[in-house]
């Protein structure tokens, strides 16, 4: 399966239902599985998650393993406590609070940075979750001699078609995945869909805290889909460019080895960047290799585009020649010159908030400018090398700065 198709937002909102649903449909011999071997079982998941903090920590990842932490303690409330009758005692209230924190635990990590885990930031989590089993615990300790039947009665209404859990929880659940699917949807960033595969996960288990083994199960599954977000961030940052967050170099590598029968490559470089870093600064200059490296991405023709180096960018055409990718450039290039890129004037930019809304509605201090580029482009038909064909776009490139820049040259 391709890169780009596992990193998608639609696969990775549909991941863990998918494999929830393969789950269900086996569940009899998960049961079965996980009765002949329980004790392996029962702790595979404290070994899975003990495993995603330790590459957390490796890969400076701290909110992946924060929210593997709060899937470790809820598991082990569940082990702990939670193994016997739900009407037994304050057990239903129990899984109620667990039910309720456990998911505000996940959300908080959004307001958190990645760290390494020795940090203050991991020790806060970690004080915030003491304190919430210190909350559960004063709670417990109050209803302890009533029960939870008498407040379910008061206010609280369980339809136990759905779940033995209280219905206001099942819904408040659900709102809190459809907030982690927005979220997802949103920004695709890897934290997000660990975020929302593990609350997907630990809500079924909390709403079907009724079926055999759930626990066991579902807090397996969510380790083992963080291990695979984890290991994908790692390879992420390996990729990805760290200034423009567009595949690098060693995704276009890696690329060049999986080329079709025909293809081609175009190399795009800024027209005269050198004078604009001089004029604006080297930051400024960051900021429009940011803006044109998103804007190159619009390209058309279904082609990948990468940073090459410096202010050089290529762009792959799988599956076309120079005639068909060059339309493609051309409305690019086009787009590219006629972008007005604002500049936020960091020197200028205003203290407090209220002014800043105003300024920006007159845009006082915001300095717009443009950029043009130059493109090469090279196919494979007479050239059998792709270093060669690379070389061929080059050469292109060098015409179109020769021939007056912000152009497009290739045959
Ligand atoms: P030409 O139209 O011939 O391409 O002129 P140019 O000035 O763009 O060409 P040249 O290759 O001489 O200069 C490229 C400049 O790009 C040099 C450097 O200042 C700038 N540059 C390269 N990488 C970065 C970067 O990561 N950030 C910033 N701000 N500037 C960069
Ligand atoms: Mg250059
Ligand atoms: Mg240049």
């Amino acid at each position: 399966m391709s890169y780009s198709i596992v990193t998608s937002y639609w696969f990775r909102l549909t991941f863990p239902i998918l494999l929830l649903c393969l789950v269900t449909l086996g569940m009899s011999n998960v049961i079965i599985v996980t009765q002949a071997n329980l004790g392996f079982a029962s702790n595979l998941p404290f070994v899975l998650f003990a495993a995603v903090i330790a590459l957390g920590h490796a890969f400076k990842q701290s909110r992946i393993a924060m929210i593997s932490t709060a899937m470790l303690v809820a598991y082990w409330v569940i082990q702990w406590r939670l193994q016997v009758p739900l009407a037994t005692g304050t057990t239903l209230l129990e899984l109620a609070l667990l039910a309720f924190l456990f998911p505000i635990a996940a959300m908080l990590v959004y307001s958190m940075r990645d760290t390494s885990l020795l940090s203050k930031t991991y020790v806060a989590f970690l004080v915030t979750l003491s304190l919430f089993c210190g909350w559960s615990y004063l709670i417990l300790d109050y209803f302890a001699a009533g029960g939870f039947t008498n407040v379910n009665e008061t206010f609280l209404y369980i339809e136990p078609v759905i779940s033995k859990l209280p219905l206001i929880l099942v819904l408040y659940l659900c709102a809190v995945i459809g907030i982690a699917a927005i979220l997802l949807l949103k920004h695709n960033r890897i934290i997000d869909a660990v975020a929302y595969s593990s609350l997907v996960l630990a809500s079924t288990t909390f709403i079907f805290f009724h079926v055999p083994y759930i626990s066991v199960t579902m807090f397996s599954i969510a380790a083992i889909v963080q291990i695979i977000y984890l290991l994908s961030a790692s390879y992420e940052l390996a990729f990805n460019d760290r200034l423009t967050n567009i595949p690098g170099r060693l995704a276009l590598d890696s690329d060049l080895k999986h080329l079709g029968r025909k293809y081609a490559i175009a190399m795009v470089d800024i027209d005269h960047f050198k004078n604009f870093n001089d004029s604006y600064g080297h930051d400024t200059g960051d900021d429009v290799l940011k803006l044109v490296a998103a804007k190159l991405q619009e390209v058309g023709g279904k082609a990948r585009v990468y940073r090459y180096g410096g202010e050089e960018f290529t762009i792959l055409f799988k599956g076309k020649t120079v005639k068909e990718a060059k339309p493609h450039l051309e409305t690019l290039r086009e787009n590219i010159a006629g972008y007005e890129m604002t500049l936020r004037d960091t020197n200028a930019r205003p203290k407090n908030n209220r002014q800043g809304t105003r300024r920006r509605g007159k845009n006082a201090n915001n300095q717009t400018v443009n950029v043009t580029v130059s493109i090469g482009v090279c196919d494979n038909r007479k050239i059998n090398k792709v270093e060669d064909v690379i070389k061929g776009a080059d050469r292109a490139l060098y015409k179109a700065k020769d021939g007056g820049r912000n152009q497009v040259a290739g045959n």
